[in-house]
C-alpha cells in the first residue's frame, strides 16, 4: 500500500494522522460495552484493542490505533457478498430471494417476509445466509475460493480465512442453522443448507484489519473500483445498490437512528469491526470489539459519529454550492483579441463587441450547477450574437450536466445566438459532452481553440460584415500606421532606407533577448509577437497585420527585446535599421514628431484596452 501520495502529499495526509491519533485516544476512555462470546472463538478478543483507518478514494491511507490488527469480519461481509449477487445475477433475481426492507427487529432474528416469501433485507443474516445460498454453488471448496477471491480484490491484497473462529461458528451456529432450515423449509434457498452455511461461516471469518475494511470501504466509495488497484470489482449501479441498503439496513435495529446521527452508508459486524462510507471521497473502517446491547461497537459508533460532526459528513446535510458556477462573464467589447487593428477597426469593434459575451464556468457541473449554468447562457442568448462557454476551469461533469448542457446549441440556435465552446478538455471526456456537441446540428455550435481565439473570429466577422475587404498586401510605405501623416520627401527618404526581407511561415523574425537593431513594417503576412512566461512557455499577446509595425520599442530605448515575432505564414517586411532611422528622425523634426505621435497613439490604445481587460477579467 502507498505510504505517500504524491498527488495529495504528504502533509495532507498526516493531518488526517494526526486526527484519527487524536481520536483515537480521546475515545479509548470508552469502556462500555462487552465482547461478543457467543461464538467462543470471538470471546478471546482483547476488549481495550482499538483501531481506525481512512481510504481516501485516491488511494491514499491514514490510520491510528490498532489499526494492523487482524480479526475476523463476521456481518461487515454481508454488503460485500450481496454486491457479488447483484453482479453475477443482477437485480432482479436477487431481489426475488432478498428484499430491502429494514426490519427493525435483531440481526440474528428468526424472522422472515413471509407475504413474499424471502428475508427482509441482505444486512441480517437471514438475508445474508440467502444470498450465500445464491453465490453456492454447492462445491464449499470452489464457494470458498471464490468468496476469498472477492474479498482479497476488495481490499487489494489477498485475506486469509481464520478456520478456528470458522470451526467456533460452525459448532455453535444453532441458530443460524435454524433459519436456514426455516427457509429451506420455504423454498426460500435451495441446495444443501450445510453447504450455504458453510459458506456463510467462512465468510464471517475473513480475516482483515482496518486498513483492508478501509479500503473495502473506499471501493464502494469509488463506484465500485478498488482505489489501491484500480480493479473494478463491482460495476458502479452495484455499488450504489449496495450503499443503499447499507443505509437503511447496515446497523441492524440501530440502522434509523444511525442514519439520523450520522447520515452515512455503514455496515457493523459481532467482532466489533465496523465500516461507513462517504460516497465520492472515503472509506472508513474502525475496530473495537466491545459491543452495545445491538451488537454494534461502542467506539465503533462514536468514532464514526465524532467524524461525520466534525467534518460536516452527514449524507443530506448540503455540501455543494451551485452559486460559484460561474466564474467570470465579459463581452469582446471588454476584451479583446490580441490582434493589432488599424483605428476605425477598433472604434468599431468598441461600438459592436458586446454581441460577444463570455461565460467562464469553474468547479464540478452537477445537476444544480449546470442549471444555473444553462440559465445564465439562455438569459444571454435573448440578445443574440455569440456566446462563449468555457470550460477550461471547470471541474467534472457529470451525467446530469452533460444532459442539461447538451441541449443548449439548439436551445440557443432557436434565439438566434451562436454557441461556441472552449475548453473542453480530456479531464471532461468520460461525461460524453464533447461527443453531444458533435452531434448537434451543423451550425449550432462552434469548437474554437480557445476564448481569444473565438473572440478574434468573431471580430474578423464583425469587421468583414461591416466594411470591405482590407488589400492584403501594403502597396506603399505611405500607408503604414507608423508613418501616418509624414510628407512625401520624408517617405521617400524612408523608402531609401527600408530593406525588404521575406520570412517562411513559422520563421523566427525577432527572438527575446537579441539586441535591438531594427525597427519593422509589415508589407504582407501576419506576425505574431509571443512574451516569454518565467516557465519558458511562450504565449502569443500580439497579432501584427500589414501596415501595421513591431519591434518598433527600439526606436524609445536600447534594450534588449523583450518578446519573440515570428511569422504567422509567409510574411514580407520592410525592416528600417534603428541607428539610422533614429538619425534621420534627429534630422528631420516633422518626422519625428509624426513617428512619436502615431507610436504614443497606438500605445495608448493598447494601455486603455489593457486597463479595459484588467477590470473585466478581475
Ligand atoms: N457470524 C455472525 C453470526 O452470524 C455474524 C453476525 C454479526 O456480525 N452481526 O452470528
Amino acid at each position: 500500500m502507498p505510504e505517500t501520495d504524491a498527488a495529495t502529499g504528504p502533509g495532507a495526509r498526516h493531518l488526517l494522522q494526526d486526527y484519527l491519533e487524536r481520536l483515537c485516544s480521546e475515545l479509548r476512555g470508552l469502556s462500555a460495552g462487552e465482547v461478543a462470546t457467543y461464538i467462543p472463538e470471538l470471546g478471546r478478543a482483547d476488549p481495550e484493542g482499538f483501531g481506525i483507518a481512512l481510504a481516501m478514494v485516491d488511494g491514499t491511507l491514514a490510520a491510528a490505533g490498532d489499526a494492523a490488527e487482524e480479526v475476523t469480519i463476521q456481518s461487515v461481509s454481508k454488503p460485500f457478498m450481496y454486491g457479488a449477487a447483484l453482479e453475477a445475477l443482477g437485480r432482479e433475481a436477487v431481489m426475488a430471494r432478498v428484499g430491502v426492507e429494514p426490519t427493525g427487529e435483531r440481526f440474528n432474528a428468526i424472522l422472515l417476509d413471509e407475504e413474499n416469501n424471502r428475508p427482509f433485507n441482505p444486512m441480517v443474516n437471514a438475508g445474508a445466509i440467502a444470498v450465500s445460498a445464491l453465490l453456492s454453488d454447492g462445491s464449499p471448496a470452489e464457494d470458498e475460493l471464490r468468496m476469498q477471491g472477492l474479498f482479497s480484490d476488495l481490499a487489494g491484497r489477498p485475506l486469509e480465512i481464520d478456520l478456528t473462529v470458522f470451526g467456533s461458528e460452525k459448532e455453535t451456529g444453532h441458530r443460524n442453522r435454524a433459519i436456514a432450515w426455516l427457509m429451506l423449509n420455504s423454498g426460500m434457498i435451495e441446495g444443501d443448507p450445510d453447504a450455504v452455511l458453510d459458506l456463510y461461516f467462512k465468510q464471517c471469518s475473513v480475516l482483515a484489519d482496518c486498513r483492508d475494511l478501509a479500503v473495502m470501504a473506499a471501493t464502494l466509495a469509488n463506484g465500485g473500483a478498488n482505489p489501491l488497484t484500480g480493479r473494478q470489482v463491482y460495476s458502479a449501479p452495484v455499488a450504489q445498490d449496495i450503499l443503499s441498503v447499507m443505509a437503511t439496513c447496515g446497523m441492524y435495529d440501530y440502522a434509523g437512528q444511525w442514519i439520523f446521527d450520522v447520515g452515512l452508508p455503514a455496515k457493523s459486524g459481532v467482532s466489533g469491526m465496523l465500516c461507513a462510507v462517504v460516497p465520492g471521497q472515503f472509506g472508513l473502517a474502525v475496530w473495537s470489539p466491545r459491543l452495545d446491547a445491538v451488537g454494534n461497537s461502542v467506539r465503533g459508533i462514536e468514532a464514526c459519529r465524532r467524524i461525520a460532526a466534525d467534518f460536516g459528513l452527514h449524507a443530506f446535510a448540503p455540501h455543494l454550492d451551485p452559486g460559484a458556477v460561474i466564474r467570470r462573464e465579459y463581452s469582446s467589447a471588454e476584451v479583446a483579441s490580441c490582434r493589432e487593428r488599424p483605428q476605425a477597426d477598433c472604434a468599431l469593434l468598441e461600438r459592436e463587441g458586446a454581441a460577444l459575451r463570455v461565460i467562464e464556468l469553474q468547479g464540478p457541473l452537477y445537476f444544480a450547477s449546470a442549471e444555473k449554468a444553462v440559465r445564465r447562457a439562455g438569459a444571454l442568448a435573448e440578445r443574440g450574437g455569440t456566446l462563449v462557454l468555457d470550460f477550461h476551469h471547470a471541474g467534472s461533469i457529470d451525467r446530469a450536466a452533460a444532459a442539461l448542457l447538451g441541449q443548449l446549441p439548439a436551445a440557443l440556435a432557436g434565439r438566434g445566438c451562436q454557441l461556441c465552446v472552449t475548453g473542453l478538455g480530456p479531464r471532461h471526456e468520460s461525461s460524453g459532452l464533447a461527443r453531444q456537441l458533435e452531434e448537434a446540428p451543423a451550425g449550432h455550435v462552434t469548437r474554437p481553440a480557445g476564448i481569444a481565439e473565438a473572440i478574434e473570429a468573431h471580430e474578423e466577422a464583425l469587421i468583414a460584415r461591416a466594411q470591405p475587404p482590407r488589400e492584403a498586401r501594403l502597396a506603399r510605405l505611405s500607408g503604414a500606421a507608423l508613418f501616418a501623416g509624414a510628407a512625401p520627401a520624408d517617405l521617400a527618404a524612408l523608402e531609401r532606407m527600408a530593406v525588404r526581407l521575406s520570412f517562411a511561415p513559422g520563421e523566427r523574425i525577432i527572438a527575446r533577448g537579441d539586441t535591438a537593431r531594427a525597427v519593422f513594417v509589415l508589407a504582407a503576412g501576419q506576425v505574431d509577437i509571443s512574451a516569454v512566461a518565467p516557465d519558458g512557455t511562450a504565449r502569443r499577446v500580439s497579432a501584427v497585420g500589414p501596415g501595421q509595425s513591431f519591434g518598433e520599442m527600439a526606436l524609445l530605448e536600447d534594450a534588449p527585446r523583450a518578446s519573440h515575432a515570428d511569422a504567422a505564414g509567409a510574411a514580407e517586411c520592410y525592416a528600417f535599421p534603428a541607428a539610422a532611422l533614429r538619425e534621420l528622425l534627429a534630422a528631420r523634426p516633422a518626422l519625428a514628431a509624426a513617428v512619436y505621435a502615431n507610436l504614443s497613439r497606438s500605445l495608448a490604445a493598447r494601455l486603455r484596452q489593457a486597463n479595459r481587460q484588467i477590470i473585466a477579467l478581475d
